[in-house]
């Protein structure tokens, strides 16, 4: 049995590799496939939009990395770039687990596509201003401050540990999942003016569909 640690909050917990899939997430909050293949035969799936209670839900760690969770994680990340975008934290697809993809290879404008599994960041630097738009909220763009250096840590689908920094936009898109997984979004760092008006034009969005 493998067993490892993390980092999720003061203490370290043990990871337990032994539960199965379905004790973090139960059938019925099972990921949607919305019917279409790519064509690389994975599943595409359906991205649930902001106003979804499930974006406001606090992620879960994980407790089982297993096959299962690497076959999902491979369609969210053909789902990222189908839809097109960098970054997908697993709320998005209706899980409330700790984890996302997300392109590493973003600046270089080479596909670098990772799997981050019960993620911790260490913030540093100047706050910069820099545009965000997100899957869950369609051609929906703001500027938002973030912190300018990320040191991001977590696993990956072979229960390794890793440690990312980045700094720049790829800094930004990782700040922008880990907020998903804390069940907030984009506009929350906005003036409650500034979110209302994009609330209501994505609002409209919906209901013109
Ligand atoms: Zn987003």
């Amino acid at each position: 049995m493998l067993s490892g640690h993390c980092d999720l909050d003061e203490n370290n917990c043990l990871l337990d590799f032994s539960s199965t899939f379905e004790t973090i997430f139960n059938r019925s909050s099972k990921p949607q496939i919305r019917g279409g293949f790519s064509i690389d035969n994975m599943a595409l799936l359906t991205i649930y939009h902001a106003l979804d209670p499930i974006l406001r839900k606090k992620a879960k760690p994980v407790k089982n990395i297993d096959g299962e969770l690497a076959d999902l994680t491979q369609d969210m990340i053909e789902t990222m770039y189908d839809a097109p975008g960098v970054g997908l934290a697993a709320n998005q697809i209706g899980l409330p687990a700790s984890f996302f993809v997300i392109d590493l290879g973003i600046e270089k404008e080479k596909r670098d596509p990772r799997v981050i599994i019960n993620p911790t960041m260490v913030l540093s630097g100047e706050m910069e201003d820099g545009e965000e738009g997100c899957l869950s909220i369609p051609d929906v763009f703001a500027h938002v401050k973030r912190y300018s250096l990320v040191e991001l840590k977590g696993y990956d689908l072979n229960q390794n540990e890793i440690r990312i920094e980045a700094d720049g936009f790829l800094s930004r898109a990782i700040q922008h999942e880990m907020e998903h997984l804390n069940g907030s979004l984009f506009w929350d760092n906005l003036g409650v003016a500034k979110r209302d008006i994009l609330k209501r034009k994505f609002k409209k969005k919906l209901r013109d569909k």
